[in-house]
């Protein structure tokens, strides 16, 4: 009987599934060195406040540049990171890169800047080190919580434990913001926002994607907007990509927006010139030019 299934499963293991799992073993074996051989980096993506449209934050994001390969998308890694456990020093490596960048982007540019930084469940783990190794790191590094945003995800407070709720107080308690990443697009529950300390609500991407085009987005976009504010949570609209999309949204009192109409994720150095550019007074217009 055992025989016969393994034979069954076998037969629905087609080409395809072959090829792709292939590929996974491929990636999986080789993102294991990719930190020490320096293929992974960290790139930002603008945080725009929309009223002012000035950058006020950055999210950090992983890259991988794979010699042969080029560069592996995310959504094809970190699951990856995530089911073998990798995600928790990368992630941690991340965290460090995140909190460096955002100390020099705090005393050249701006006093309040944040970088949010993306925390798999599995980096929620049983020990208070998982709990307190980011604030520790920030305390040597002389910077107050504040300096870092946490965005989870809603998978991670549906099955939430004692433990989860901890974690976020802890976070919380030393200055840590917590964002809700991808709002909308897991099994929501308004009862999250009550029970666990969120500061921000990112609208998934495929609400705004369609605002123009879909009535029931714009006006499910209005109603998280109206709803976080009564709770004092901020919201920040991710993958704004057109004019149209910004100026929706900021009529509907979207507080801050992040897509590719601002700017791409991009390497430290770029996001420094952006915030340069930004900060550069402009050059005031003479009569006889
Ligand atoms: P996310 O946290 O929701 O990040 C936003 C994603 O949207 C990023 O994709 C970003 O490049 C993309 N994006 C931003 N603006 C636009 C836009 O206007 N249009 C479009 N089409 N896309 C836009 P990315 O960098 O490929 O990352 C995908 C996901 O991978 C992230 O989604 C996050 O869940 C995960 N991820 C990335 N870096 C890390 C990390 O350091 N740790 C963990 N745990 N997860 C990460
Ligand atoms: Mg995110
Ligand atoms: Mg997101
Ligand atoms: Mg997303």
């Amino acid at each position: 009987e055992a025989k016969k299934q393994g034979r069954d499963c076998f037969s629905f293991f087609t080409k395809d599934m072959q090829q792709s799992a292939q590929n996974r073993m491929r990636l999986l074996n080789e993102l294991h060195g990719a930190l020490d051989k320096q293929q992974l980096m960290v790139y930002y993506q603008p945080i725009v406040d929309l009223a002012t449209q000035k950058i006020c934050k950055a999210e950090a994001l992983l890259r991988w540049e794979h010699p042969e390969l080029g560069w592996v998308s995310p959504a094809q890694f970190i699951p990856l990171a995530e089911e073998t456990g990798m995600i928790v020093g990368i992630g941690d490596w991340v965290f460090r890169n995140a909190a460096r960048q955002v100390g020099v982007w705090r005393q050249r540019f701006d006093p309040l800047f944040q970088i949010s930084v993306n925390k798999s469940p599995v980096q929620f783990g049983k020990t208070s080190y998982a709990r307190d190794h980011w604030l520790q790191y920030l305390q040597q590094l002389g910077l107050p919580g504040q300096c870092i945003v946490a965005e989870i995800t809603e998978g991670l407070l549906l099955d939430a434990t004692h433990q989860v709720g901890e974690h976020l107080r802890v976070f919380r308690e030393g200055g840590i913001q917590v964002a809700l990443d991808d709002f909308g697009t897991g099994y929501s529950s308004l009862a999250y926002l009550k029970k666990f300390p969120i500061d921000y609500l990112k609208i998934d991407q495929s609400f705004v994607s369609h605002l123009q085009a879909d009535s029931s987005d714009m006006a499910l976009c209005e109603a998280i907007i109206i709803m976080a504010h009564k709770l004092g949570i901020k919201v920040i609209a991710e993958g704004i990509e057109t004019p149209a999309q910004y100026a929706l949204l900021v009529n509907a009192g979207c507080d801050y927006g992040q897509g590719y109409l601002f700017s791409r994720p991009v390497p430290a150095d770029a996001f420094s010139e952006l915030l340069l550019r930004q900060n550069r007074p402009v050059p005031e217009q003479r009569e006889d030019d």
